[in-house]
């Protein structure tokens, strides 16, 4: 029997568990028992009383976040199982004891079978984002599975989870659960960068560019290359490293210009013209008189949720139409979105607006998303989040 208290589905609402989708619903459950509260480690049953799922508990429109198909016997087992088989993934995939990346996500959600935690790897330091309070009492659980697999290469652990996990009656602080290292140079493919994860946006980097990062290198060389929404630079460092003909970075953010520059910095020894702007991208494409050769276009997520869905799409359409606008003939479009709402459909949808609205000829040359330590569950498209396209136009 387990201890765990339980959660009782309605029997016409639990197919979609069978079928390994991680998250229920609030509308799905019919009873609740007394000692469930946020954060609770919950057993999921249907009303007979069949076992479903085991998940994290909390009040919202997803109720419960599943961290088992199977019985639980011990979460600190299961915490173990799931961070050596993500840590497998990475292996697999050559992003671990590379002598030219040392740096990955590790544990990606629902992707990685725990929903609610992002863990990114910084060569030796462990960034940790929990979304849920379940997430964030598993800790102990969490530090003991990753000091067992990386032993004395662990040099810190920082838990990063207070900008996403608001709570008004008990606010989470971040604080290091080990070590205290601020910052770290990682290598990428061969490219060096500063990473600060204490002041730096989401866990300091964006991780997911890689593989895109490193096809854009592939394009760049003798090329004029805007990169825009650069933040730390990721995209410039590359079109540098592939000795473009001359680089321009755009970003609202001061700091992130900031790191821009320290990363072409450590990065530049062929001296290649690079010049970053602190400024709004819809303002700068306006504004700007130049033609590139190559743009890169990687904004924020334009829709946090699916009321925005449709102002979001209309972005797209706006941005890319500006965009293409500033290419030479010939030139190419490295085009992103990271909102999870806009499916990869919705997306393409509306850069195809965009190319529409810019009368041009164009071709998709490559479909993107992101690369193999942010795996997807099948059964949760959702968790595919990033799409990107690289168009050519006449
Ligand atoms: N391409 C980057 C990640 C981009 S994250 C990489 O490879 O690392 C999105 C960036 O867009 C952030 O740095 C944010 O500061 C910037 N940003 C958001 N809105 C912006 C706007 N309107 N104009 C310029 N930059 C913006």
């Amino acid at each position: 029997m387990s201890a765990f208290p339980k959660v009782i589905l309605r029997n016409n609402k639990a197919d979609a568990v069978k079928r390994f989708h991680p998250w229920i619903f609030s509308g799905a459950i019919k009873a609740v028992d007394q000692a469930v509260r946020e954060g609770s480690v919950v057993e999921v049953v249907n009303e007979s009383g069949d076992f479903l799922a085991v998940g994290h508990y909390s009040p919202s429109n997803i109720a419960v976040k599943i961290l088992s198909f199977q019985p639980v016997e011990e979460l600190g087992t299961l915490f173990e199982e799931r961070v050596k088989q993500a840590f497998a993934v990475r292996q697999n995939a050559g992003l671990v004891g590379s002598d030219r990346t040392n740096c990955y996500r590790l544990i990606n959600a629902e992707g990685d079978g725990l929903p609610g935690l992002i863990v990114d790897w910084y060569n030796g330091t462990a960034v940790v984002q929990a979304y849920s309070l379940g997430m964030q009492e598993a800790r102990s659980h969490l530090l003991h599975a990753l000091q067992s697999i990386y032993g004395s290469a662990l040099k810190a652990v920082y838990d990063k989870s207070a900008a996403v996990l608001p709570r008004a009656e008990m606010p989470v602080e971040n604080q290091y659960w080990l070590g205290d290292r601020t910052h770290e140079k990682v290598l990428e493919n061969g490219h060096q960068f500063f990473v600060d994860w204490e002041t730096g946006q989401k866990t300091g980097f964006f991780l997911d560019q890689r593989d895109n990062r490193a096809l854009l290198g592939n394009y760049a060389t003798g090329k004029r290359v805007l990169n825009t929404f650069c933040y730390s630079g990721g995209f410039s460092v590359y079109a540098v490293r592939a000795n473009a003909k001359e680089v321009h970075s755009v970003d609202s953010s001061a700091k992130a210009i900031e790191w821009t520059k320290t990363n072409i910095e450590l990065n530049n020894s062929a001296n290649i013209s690079h010049t970053a702007f602190t400024a709004d991208v819809f303002t700068f494409l306006k504004e700007c008189d130049a033609s590139y050769d190559v743009i890169i276009l990687d904004p924020p997520a334009f829709a946090k949720n699916i009321t925005a869905r449709h102002q979001a799409v209309m972005a797209y359409k706006r941005l890319n139409s500006l965009a293409l606008h500033k290419l030479s003939p010939g030139g190419l479009l490295f085009t992103f979105s990271c909102s999870q709402v806009v499916t990869p459909d919705l997306f393409k949808g509306g850069v195809t607006a965009g190319a529409i609205e810019s009368g041009k000829v164009i071709r998709i040359l490559h479909s993107l998303t992101q690369p193999a330590d942010h795996p997807v569950s099948i059964y949760h498209p959702e968790g595919l989040y990033l799409k990107g396209l690289v168009l050519q136009v006449d």
